[in-house]
């Protein structure tokens, strides 16, 4: 890496974002089953065994029996009756229904006021009954500690617990939870979460680079010799705070000691490993750069958000006297 690129790369991690995902539902209150069920006034499965068959692999049926078997040990306390959950071998063909089905979904589109909660089960209680079975969905694609915490969560709702209930720890209705282990943006072709990328410059950029600007993203639409996917799109807009790559220029910066340029890439971890998986936006610093060095350099950073590689020989073979003025892809 150019040492007038100095110190370049800064990640700055934006946690917790799970899209859309990072909420728990909210329950559905309205599975109403007949009064007379509830006659005595108990809740359904108070001191029952309650049956759970749960379609999905093997290890998200063993993921939902472990979050289940919380209550066996808690639900005396937390919902002031004794059950045990116990979820059916695969294959099991009993004669007669299961009381619960846990069923492992790709997506969970709603719950009650929620969208694309991360599960979803009625809230059952002494007046609600229960039309067995009750019926949970559970997102799939979690890792095993938050299946196992949305599991138990689900399981709070079908004994009668609400998002202000105890525990807070498993009835709370917004947890950070985590993904399967995904990609990191670094090993992605296109670490960005689609091939349409909008640029803006910022300041009193925005007349003095025009120009270099247009000269380095020429080079990115060719395809800056393989180094950025072929399907890539790039185009210009006027607003900063829209676009996905902001260019700005600043007098002085941190990042360098000297004049150069920096770059700074936000993103999601949604499997909570420390590494960025996806870009969610990137602004590339030009410090005390001349306007016709600007375009190098802006190439140069584009590119390195891509991760592919040392830099094509265009941008590395470029002499000093180029990258400050020739250079134009
Ligand atoms: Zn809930």
């Amino acid at each position: 890496m150019d040492s007038r690129r100095a110190g370049v790369l800064v990640a700055l991690l934006v946690l917790g974002g799970l899209a859309g995902c990072g909420a728990l539902l909210e329950e559905t209150d309205s599975l109403s089953g007949p009064d007379s069920l509830t006659g005595d006034g108990e809740h359904p499965f108070a001191g029952e065994t309650v049956t759970v068959a749960v379609e999905g692999s093997d290890r998200e049926r063993a993921l939902a029996a472990d979050g289940l078997a919380y209550w066996a040990d808690n639900a005396t306390e937390y919902a002031g009756f004794d059950v045990a959950f116990r979820v059916r071998s695969p294959g099991a063909t009993p004669a007669r229904e299961p009381d619960v089905r846990v069923r492992f979904v790709e997506t969970v589109t709603a719950c009650g006021d929620t969208e694309f909660p991360a599960g979803c089960a009625p809230r059952l209680n002494a007046s609600t009954g229960v039309d067995r079975p009750a019926t949970v969905q559970i997102r799939r694609g979690l890792a095993n500690d938050s299946t196992r915490l949305v599991v138990a969560h689900e399981g709070g709702h079908l004994l009668g617990l609400t998002h202000t209930d105890r525990p807070r720890d498993v009835m709370a209705h917004e947890r950070d939870l985590a993904t399967l282990p995904r990609q990191d943006a670094a090993e992605r072709a296109n670490p960005w979460n689609d091939s349409t990328l909008t640029v803006a410059l910022a300041g009193d950029g925005r007349s003095r680079y025009r120009s270099e600007l247009d000269y380095a993203l020429a080079y990115v639409r060719e395809g800056a010799d393989g180094a950025v996917p072929a399907n890539l799109s790039v185009r210009v807009v006027d607003d900063p705070a829209t676009a996905d790559v902001v260019v700005r220029p600043v007098a002085t910066d941190g990042c360098t000691a000297g004049e150069g340029s920096c770059l700074f890439l936000e993103g999601t971890d949604p499997d909570g490993d420390g590494a960025i998986e996806t870009y969610t936006g990137a602004e590339i610093r030009l410090v005390g750069v001349d306007a016709d060095a600007a375009g190098w350099h802006v190439a140069s950073q584009f590119v390195e958000t891509f991760h592919t590689g040392d830099d094509p020989d265009r941008l590395d073979g470029a002499n000093a006297r180029e990258r400050r003025g020739d250079w134009h892809g």
